[in-house]
């Protein structure tokens, strides 16, 4: 599989703070507060929140003028605890009064986010759109033009769905709304482009809420636009739904060499932590063989040749350790994220799968000896018997990481990975 990921289309590289975004930077992963940006302490708190969890940029909405004054505090606090994640303010409706009234919001956010159909109608609407690209010049500041399905520019739409109707073989009425929002955003950077914006401060997205509209949406904005793009499945929704929906949109997109940053834009439980959707996002990255974020675990689903659920658990708790590890290891062994460890079943597919593993454990089936082979580097090289396999494999994989990793060789052995970060 990551033989066939195509190389991504180089973009100009957009610096958000001291992130690159697009050129052949990595793909960024983002997120978005929930948070009052008001409530400097709970929208710092999350900030943190999602940062730790290695979100690479954090959005946070500036809708108000308490809001715009709370976001220089927000950002004084997050520097002097050490964090550095660039600050993206999200304005709808009344942006260019409040980056022109609030000088040290707009000094302090890392991007702004402009959606152009919400900065009004006409020819307000372009003018203030001007206006708020006139302050990212001045401050050397890059922008998201974000144009979204849900509050695309009526006029510009009207406007195509009346020439459709005049047209001798009409399209469909989603094809003439996908046409909208790309012209949009195309339009859009075109006017910044006017106004004194360099393509290397742009980054454009236009979102929808359907997997197979915005594949279409965005294979279209890349082929007419050589900007760097932001994906992200809008509304994706909650729980399995919003994991899968988004999963499917941004592999696709990112299988064929499209986009720069992603977001998963999912709806948390009540009480659930936002840091969700930076693990689902990380997923989606390491799962295509385009980032190694922590270390993976190959697991088998089990079936009637396992007489518990021994191996279920144990490569749960493998997973686990792994994750809390790699918090230590980013300094120490930093090469550890692509580590691939392999917890199966029985002897059917478990010598071959650990094999292929870096390390794997194949645990004993029903009717099989009750020994655990391990594996390393393709060979056998150990057996586990006794009732605490579990602690033993664990001690096992840390030896392996120590042996194999130093701060001298993070680099990914050639033969064994592909990912290209
Ligand atoms: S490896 Fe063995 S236990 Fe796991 S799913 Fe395959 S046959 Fe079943």
């Amino acid at each position: 599989m990551h033989e066939t990921v195509i190389p991504r289309k180089l973009t100009p590289k957009v610096l958000v703070g001291d992130v690159p975004v697009g050129g052949n930077a990595p793909v960024v992963v983002q997120s978005m507060t929930n948070t009052d940006t008001a409530d400097i302490e709970a929208t710092t708190r999350q900030v943190i929140e999602l940062s730790e969890a290695g979100s690479e940029i954090v959005r946070i909405t500036v809708n108000t003028e308490a809001a715009a004054r709370a976001v220089p505090e927000i950002h004084r606090r997050l520097r002097s605890a050490g964090y550095t994640v660039p600050l993206v303010g999200d304005f709808h409706y009344n942006g260019h009064t409040l980056l022109q009234d609030f000088n040290d919001c707009a000094d302090a956010l890392d991007k702004y986010r402009i959606n152009p159909g919400n900065v009004g109608q006409g020819e307000k609407r372009d003018q203030r759109f001007c206006q708020m690209i006139e302050q990212a010049c001045r401050r050397e500041k890059p922008v998201r033009i974000g144009v979204n399905w849900g509050s695309l520019d009526p006029q510009l739409l009207a406007r195509k769905l009346d020439e459709n109707t005049l047209a001798q073989t009409p399209r469909s009425a989603e094809a003439i709304t996908r046409d909208a929002l790309v012209d949009s955003a195309l339009q859009s950077a075109v006017l910044a482009q006017q106004e004194g914006l360099r393509p290397d401060q742009i980054i454009l997205s236009a979102k929808v809420s359907s997997v197979s509209e915005l594949v279409l949406v965005y294979r279209e904005l890349s082929h007419r636009s050589s900007l760097a793009l932001h994906l992200g499945l809008t509304e994706a929704g909650m729980a399995d739904k919003g994991v899968v929906s988004s999963t499917a949109a941004l592999a696709l997109l990112l299988h064929q060499g499209i986009g720069d940053t992603i977001r998963v834009s999912l709806t948390p439980q009540p009480g659930e932590s936002r840091t969700r959707e930076v693990r689902i996002a990380q997923e989606i990255l390491q799962s295509l063989g385009l980032r190694s974020f922590a270390p993976q675990v190959t697991a088998c689903p089990g079936c009637g040749r396992t007489t518990s659920d021994f191996f279920q658990r144990l490569a749960s708790e493998v997973q686990d350790h792994l994750r809390e590890r790699m918090l230590d290891w980013q300094t120490c062994y930093p090469g550890a994220a692509s580590l691939s460890v392999a917890v199966m079943g029985c002897v059917v597919n478990g010598p071959g799968e650990s094999r292929q593993a870096d390390i794997g454990i194949s645990l004993p089936g029903t009717g099989e000896q009750p020994v655990a082979p391990v594996y390393q580097d393709g060979k056998k090289v150990k057996t586990l018997r006794g009732n605490d396999i579990a602690a033993q494999f664990i001690a096992l994989v840390e030896s392996y990481v120590k042996n194999r990793y130093t701060p001298d060789t993070e680099e990914v052995r050639p033969d064994r990975r592909s990912a290209v970060s």
